[in-house]
């Protein structure tokens, strides 16, 4: 049985309609103006909207919130969808998977009650803006400061690389409100972009090698004056220990668009031997092409197994964050693998933009950058030895 015709276990009737659902409606809605939103190097908001409407935005986050009641089952569903149709980069998995996440589990009911239903209908979209110029693995060395001044939180610092940084407009930033402190003076301050009049700025969309529809920015607060009540958690200073619970889901996140890459292109290099031919017979007719396809889709399985692994765990609250930690790096170096031996049997088609393989060859590079470089992840691993 190879990948087309898997079923994980988890895989139930509901989540079949909703996956059969999400496809119509990314057929209808996305495919058709993806061309266009890689060019201009980011999604409608009228996307986002129309994303919202369809139910396709905080899929887990609870229905008295707005969302969809659904668990991590349901996100995986969705960000599956769209990583099979080429659409992936419109950042719903950081939007839905991750700042909805940090809302839900640690914003005051007032907080969730004012964001959460904005956010599933596609009104608000999140960011979470950790990474500096000056840093970026080590997270506890950031320097932007958030000072409590009266009834506000004064912001000033820098951010980069912000997926959804241009069209986002409610931003979790990772601040010191005690500079003295390592860890323990990161907080976490959400910033409302449409209430702010001044001190906050984006700047370029920057230009990337892939993820063309995502945009990815840099943010300057300079002063910028939020409400003391915009903290996220009782109390200052928990943002450290808040991040390290959260990014386990952030990254099983990547893992799944990672494997779920690799069955694409699988799926799309088959299709190609298939049908092309040298030496008059057919590229799959090569032993090479057998045995290395042979390899890649097993690969593949066993990516998808632990990935479906992580993803009970997850759900029954015991991910820990050696073994998510794992699923990252693991599966995104075997997606950067994948693809490139794939891209191979398309020759010099395989180079050419206007093939899909070429652009999941330049979007999958990424996946070993972000959410925890590879090397921290294998940090985090070793410690635990
Ligand atoms: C397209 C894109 C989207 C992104 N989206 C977001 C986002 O939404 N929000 C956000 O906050 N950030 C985002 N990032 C930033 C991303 O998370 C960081 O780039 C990443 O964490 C690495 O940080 P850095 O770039 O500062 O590299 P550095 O920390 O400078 O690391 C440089 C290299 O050194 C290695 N290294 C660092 N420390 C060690 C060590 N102790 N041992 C061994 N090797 C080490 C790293 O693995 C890496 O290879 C995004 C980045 C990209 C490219």
């Amino acid at each position: 049985m190879l990948l087309e015709n898997y079923q994980p276990r988890w895989m139930n009737e509901e989540l079949q309609l909703l996956r059969d659902a999400t496809r119509r409606f990314v057929e209808k809605e996305f495919i058709p103006h993806s061309e266009r939103w890689n060019k201009q190097g980011c999604v409608d908001r009228e996307g986002w909207q129309k994303a919202g409407t369809a139910g396709l935005l905080c899929a887990s986050i609870p229905e008295e919130y707005g969302g969809g009641g659904g668990d991590f089952r349901h996100e995986m569903v969705i960000a599956e969808e769209l990583e099979y149709a080429d659409v992936a980069a419109i950042g719903i998995g950081v939007h839905s998977g991750i700042v909805a996440h940090y809302i839900l589990a640690y914003g005051s009911e007032e907080q969730k009650q004012k964001w959460l239903p904005k956010m599933a209908s596609g009104e608000i979209i999140g960011a979470i803006a950790m990474t500096e110029p000056g840093t970026g693995s080590d997270l506890q060395a950031v320097k932007t400061s958030a000072v409590r001044d009266g009834d506000d939180y004064v912001i000033s610092g820098q951010k980069t690389f912000i997926s959804n940084g241009q069209l986002a407009n409610l931003i979790c930033v990772v601040a010191k409100t005690d500079p003295n402190e390592k860890a323990k003076g990161v907080s976490l301050v959400m910033v409302e972009t449409d209430k702010v009049e001044s001190g906050f700025e984006r700047g370029r969309n920057l230009e990337k090698l892939g993820l063309k529809a995502q945009d990815t920015s840099e943010l300057f607060f300079d002063n910028l004056r939020v409400p003391a009540e915009n903290l996220l958690g009782p109390k200052e200073g928990e943002g450290f220990k808040q991040l390290m619970q959260q990014l386990p889901q952030e990254r099983l996140i990547i893992a799944v668009s990672a494997v779920t890459a690799m069955e694409r292109a699988l799926k799309l290099t088959s299709d190609y031997v298939k049908e092309r031919k040298a030496f008059g017979q057919r590229i799959l007719d090569f032993q090479n092409t057998q045995f290395k396809l042979a390899e890649r889709y097993t690969e593949a399985r066993i990516a998808r197994s632990f990935v479906d692994d992580c993803a009970m765990l997850l759900m029954e609250g015991k991910l820990d964050p050696a073994t998510a930690a794992m699923a990252k790096w693991w599966t995104t170096q075997k997606q950067c693998e994948v693809i490139d031996e794939c891209l191979q049997f398309f020759g010099g088609y395989g180079y050419m933009t206007e093939y899909p393989i070429a652009r999941m060859y330049a979007d999958a590079r990424v996946q070993k950058i972000y959410g925890g470089s590879n090397e921290i992840m294998k940090m985090l691993i070793a410690r635990e030895i």
